[in-house]
């Protein structure tokens, strides 16, 4: 502010704000309105009514010539005031019969009513509702010199001559003092109007000889029509002590700056306003009320007597502010009126929510009812009778003071805190550990990938685990959504070409076992023969001399197909003759092995040109073989590189999320220049595995190849083995 804190002034402003921040219902301090009874307070805090209006008659002076009027208090909740125009003023003006008027008020004050009366009719129970958080106004209206500074301020000699202002601070003090079960804080700003301008009266620096050196208020109006005065001081008065002394700070500004030349005082309008917070201790709710209490300026009027006008019709006010005071007070009174002119004047801003507004008003007609004020009083009366019928709606001003509501908030939080961990019996922190995050990950990872309907992911009544797996999932399925053809589909790939090379792998290994095996077997076999037959040559050469091992060998043959001691062997003959047939089963048929045979095919294919292909294609399928090994346990040990890598994305991937959960603002989507390199990493893997992948399947076809050779080479050995044996045993035989 504003120094003005009349925020919230505005209608629409402060009837929301009631409406919003009225918690329960309120109980409103009993006596409010106690004077005439108004209906009873509604527990929706708000009250609906007219605006009442009293009279007060000034004391007629010595030298003063009384009007004729009378008042009748009969009627218990009206009194009705009858002025009759005296003969002689009637008479001047045309078209003018009527002789007597009547007015109704609330209740009408004759001269001899005194202030305190007239504080505890119509001040206190206003009082009393701005205690209870109900803005309030108390204004004076009348001419000059009809009592309007006697009965808002009061008399100058008499102590018993105080009027309402000093009256209300002393009874609001003495019952904030009653009243400890509130905290109360009390403002009070004192404000001039004239001429459209507005002046704080509580300036402290007591140099003000003008008006217009004292500070200028200004209005300022918000988003919410909220009027709010610029300037204007609000002095914090602690106790009625302090509240008096402004008071009297202000009405000597005001003195001081009137001078006889110019009338301020009957051409301004001032209005004192005391502001009263109340809070319950330990609340977050606080009340706001502001009780205005308003001199207005004389109201007298400029007559165009004489000039053929009618008599109290034609007169216009002096004071143009409080024309269009009537004309705001007229366009409240008709029904239907959406345009209230506010704006039109200072005064009427100020007062807007005073009249038709979130407020409990109250006015008071001054009346001077000397014979020459007649028509003045008149037109007092029926401006009085206008304003009777503004009806406002008062709210009670409750608002949350958003620091106490957090502080009330953080204690409620710790409060359910310290519950929870007396139920759940471990104190939680408001973030997870990481060994608890990376638990958590693993749960959830496993729970997605299980395929069981039936599956429940359960971490336990937490609501922070809870959330980190719902986030975690979420980038999971992110993360695959993103790199779904990318690194999801490759992974299956590559798992599955993976599983084919382990395949053919061990298919080679196998083969390899299986040839190795044999060609041991064969060794061994070989060995074996080529021990037997070098015995039964050493038994030969014993018999008959030497000769030559392979002539031997046949000669042998045929010498046992004569002898019959040699019988078995020419039988082993013939089995080798046919057991070469069938070669190729060779490892199979171990036992049916001859040695000569053997030991001439072992010749025989020394000598056979294929045999060096065979020796040299088997040399190659070696190193192929050797090859492809030393090839698959790279592949291997890239693919392990690559799924290491991802481990270590992933745990970035954790490692930021943990991060991102520790402090949000931190963006998740930031570039993250390591994860690019591991990235960049793997795609380096992926191309080497890929080369490698097909390296090794290039092998496993040539080795293929080799072996097909070698195996025809073998079968191709064996069939010139076959023709040749037939042709030397045909040749022998
Ligand atoms: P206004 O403020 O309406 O111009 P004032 O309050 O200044 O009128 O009153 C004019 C004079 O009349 C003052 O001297 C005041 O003391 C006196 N006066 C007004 N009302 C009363 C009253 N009810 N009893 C005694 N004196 C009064
Ligand atoms: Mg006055």
């Amino acid at each position: 502010l504003t120094a003005g804190g009349w925020g919230g002034a505005g209608r629409s402003g402060a009837a929301r704000r009631g409406a919003r921040w009225v918690a329960c219902p309120v109980t409103v301090a009993t006596g409010c309105r106690e004077v005439a009874p108004a209906p009873p307070l509604p527990a929706g805090a708000m009250v609906k009514e007219t605006i009442r209006v009293y009279a007060r008659v000034k004391p007629v002076g010595r030298r003063q010539q009384a009007g004729i009027y009378s008042v009748d208090d009969n009627e218990k909740t009206v009194s009705s005031l009858e002025i009759i125009v005296p003969r002689d003023l009637a008479d001047g003006f045309v078209n003018n019969k009527r002789e007597n008027y009547k007015f109704k008020f609330q209740k009408i004050f004759d001269q001899e009513a005194k202030q305190d009366v007239i504080f505890e009719s119509i001040a206190k129970p206003v009082a009393e509702c701005a205690l209870a958080g109900y803005n309030g106004t108390i204004f004076a209206y009348g001419q000059t010199g009809s009592g309007k500074t006697f009965t808002i301020t009061g008399g100058a000699e008499r102590y018993s001559d105080r009027g309402i202002i000093p009256r209300t601070l002393s009874y609001i003090f003495e019952q904030l003092q009653k009243d400890s079960s509130k905290v109360y804080t009390t403002h009070v700003s004192y404000l001039e109007i004239y001429n459209e301008c507005g002046y704080d009266l509580l300036d402290p620096r007591h140099e003000a000889s003008r008006l217009d050196d004292l500070p200028k208020v200004t209005i300022m109006e918000d988003p919410d029509q909220n009027i709010h005065l610029k300037n204007l001081s609000l002095q914090q008065a602690a106790n009625e002590e302090e509240a008096l002394n402004l008071l009297f700070l202000g009405d000597t500004n005001r003195m001081i700056a009137e001078t006889p030349m110019n009338q301020a005082s009957t051409r301004s309008h001032c209005i004192f306003t005391i502001h009263i917070s109340s809070k319950e201790p330990g609340s977050a709710t606080i009340r706001r009320s502001k009780l205005h209490l308003v001199d207005l300026a004389g109201s007298e009027r400029v007559t165009k007597t004489g000039v053929g006008g009618h008599l109290l019709t034609e007169a216009k006010y002096i004071n143009l502010s409080l024309h269009y005071l009537e004309q705001v007070i007229i366009a409240l009174a008709e029904k239907n009126r959406s345009h209230i002119p506010y704006r039109n004047s200072m005064m009427t801003s100020v007062l807007r929510d005073s009249l038709g507004g979130n407020c409990m008003t109250t006015m008071i007609a001054t009346l001077s009812m000397d014979k020459r004020n007649i028509d003045e009083s008149i037109s007092t009366c029926r401006f009085a009778q206008r304003v009777a019928l503004i009806k406002n709606e008062a709210v009670l001003n409750e608002e949350i003071d958003p620091r106490l509501m957090i502080a009330q908030l953080k204690k409620e939080i710790q409060d359910l805190k310290d519950e929870l961990a007396l139920v759940t019996g471990e104190q939680r922190t408001a973030e997870l550990s990481q060994e608890e995050q990376i638990r958590l990950n693993e749960l959830t990872e496993r729970f997605l990938e299980d395929n069981d309907p039936e599956s429940i992911l359960d971490v336990g009544p937490d609501m922070r685990k809870i959330k980190y797996c719902f986030i975690h999932m979420k980038k999971l399925m992110n993360h695959s959504r993103i790199s779904e053809n990318k690194v999801f589909s490759q992974n299956i790939l590559e798992e599955d070409t993976s599983m084919q090379v382990r395949k053919e792998e061990l298919k080679l290994k196998e083969l390899l076992q299986q040839r190795d095996s044999e060609i041991n077997i064969l060794v061994n076999m070989l060995k074996k023969e080529k021990k037997k037959a070098q015995d039964a040559l050493f038994q030969l050469n014993a018999v008959s001399g030497d000769s030559k091992a392979l002539d031997q060998c046949i000669s042998i043959n045929l010498e046992e197909r004569q002898s019959p001691s040699t019988h078995v062997n020419l039988k082993e003959a013939k089995d080798f003759s046919c057991s070469v047939r069938r070669l190729p089963f060779l490892s199979r048929q171990t036992g049916a092995m001859s040695l000569g045979c053997q030991e001439a095919f072992e010749v025989f294919k020394r000598d056979h040109a294929d045999s060096i292909t065979i020796e040299d294609n088997k040399q190659l399928l070696k190193q192929r073989f050797a090859e492809a090994k030393s090839l698959g346990e790279k592949v291997n040990e890239v693919r392990n590189k690559i799924n290491h890598l991802k481990g270590e994305i992933t745990q970035r991937h954790i490692q930021r999320a943990a991060l991102a959960v520790a402090s949000p603002s931190e963006e998740l989507s930031k570039f993250d220049p390591v994860e690019e390199k591991l990235r960049a990493q793997i795609e380096e893997e992926k191309k080497s595995y890929k080369m490698m992948f097909n390296h090794l399947k290039g092998l496993k076809v040539e080795i293929e190849h080799l072996q097909l050779l070698m195996e025809k080479a073998k079968v191709k050995l064996q069939k010139d083995f076959e023709v040749w044996w037939s042709e030397e045993a045909t040749k022998l035989q």
